[in-house]
């Protein structure tokens, strides 16, 4: 007979409410619950040894809990590691620590694969297999915050996927992130990353959590962003720069833009002022990315001086412009890199 229990990990907080709610059990066990699954990782509701022992076969009967794995760990020369994580049901998808002084960072995947096809992107490459869960999301951090021993203190939705294909699940996820009773990361260091898909960002503004958006612009110039990024064709720059005026004038958040610079495409001087043209006077930070070269994609880094340039371009006209640094790119863990890899699957 099939198994026709609900996969624990496809609920967020308000679903295991509504389901403990309709087992008329007190509210009290929703924390209980939470915290044995992500703080103590248990394995099986009869670990859960607080819950009245009814429950816990109650919960049995339809509920099925198995934890995700580590199957491969990699780990670069500077200290970030890179994990593919498979689900119960075979499907995997990377996640990467990255350890920096006090902090961790943990970028966690919203998919297996991603439908978006974004030219420069290893998961791009591959189209989508599925959508995570919002347990599925948050077991990632857990499972990285075990591996190194220590708390998490960021997470970044900047893995494999795209988190806005499936805001509901995405938003349980953060919220997990985020919750006392899960894994406790403060809101502003939950960081959420679109390539732009609209609806997401405007309902992200009334969310009454500060978590920190960023958007993949990638290029202001509409011709060179529709060859990019195809997935979002459908969205224009000007109705993205108007959401994302919106957005900060609802929730009172400066957005980040990231900007992957990539040598004689996105990275001249037009490109420049219309970047400029589209961030002036706005409250955006600007990210800049040399791209991570992805073979196939035909992609290369502009030379250090090309982004130098760039980025002083920006400064002079006002926008505040940082160059992010890049982990991990020794063992393929940096921003764009990661692909599923099917060789390791069963
Ligand atoms: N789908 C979401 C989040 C995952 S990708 C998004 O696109 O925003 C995380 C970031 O890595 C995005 O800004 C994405 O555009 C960027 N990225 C993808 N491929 C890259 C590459 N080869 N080099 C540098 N950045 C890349
Ligand atoms: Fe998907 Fe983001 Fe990669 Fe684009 S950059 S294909 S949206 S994961």
């Amino acid at each position: 007979m099939a198994d026709e229990r609900v996969d624990i990990l496809s609920l967020d907080r308000a679903g295991l409410e509504g389901a403990l709610r309709a087992l008329e059990q007190p509210a009290f066990r929703v924390s209980q619950i939470l915290r044995w699954l992500y703080q103590r990782g248990a394995s099986s509701f009869q670990a859960m040894t607080d819950l009245p022992k009814g429950l816990r076969d109650e919960l049995e009967r339809r509920f099925s809990l198995e934890l995700p794995e580590i199957v491969a760990r990699q780990e670069s020369a500077d200290g970030t590691r890179k994990y593919l994580v498979r689900f119960a049901n075979g499907v995997a998808v990377e996640t990467v620590g990255l350890p920096a002084g006090e902090r961790l960072t943990v970028c966690f995947s919203t998919q297996a694969g991603c439908a978006m096809g974004c030219a420069f992107c290893a998961t791009g490459q591959g189209g989508l297999v599925r959508g995570l869960g919002p347990g599925e999301m948050a077991m990632q951090v857990l499972l990285v915050a075990a591996d190194f021993g220590r708390r998490v203190t960021n997470a970044v939705a900047m893995g494999q996927g795209e988190p806005f294909a499936q805001y509901r699940a995405t938003m349980g996820a953060l919220r997990l992130l985020n919750d006392p009773d899960a894994l406790g990361i403060g809101a502003r260091h939950v960081t959420v990353s679109t390539c732009g898909l609209l609806p997401g960002i405007r309902e992200l503004a009334s969310e009454p959590e500060q978590f920190t958006l960023a958007v993949s612009l990638h290029s202001a110039v509409q011709a060179t962003r529709d060859r990019l990024m195809p997935g979002v064709r459908t969205y224009p720059l000007a109705a993205l720069r108007s959401t994302l005026i919106d957005y900060f004038e609802t929730s009172g958040r400066r957005p980040t833009l990231e900007y992957a610079l990539i040598g004689g495409v996105n990275d001249t001087d037009a490109e420049s002022a219309a970047l400029i043209a589209f961030s002036r006077g706005l409250p955006f930070h600007v990210n800049l990315i040399p791209v991570n070269p992805v073979p196939g994609t035909g992609s290369a880094r502009p030379d250090t001086r090309r982004v130098e340039e760039f980025r002083e371009a920006l400064a002079d006209a006002g926008i505040e412009t940082s160059v992010r640094i890049e982990r991990g790119a020794d063992i393929d863990a940096a921003c764009g890199q990661l692909k599923q890899r099917h060789d390791l699957e069963e």
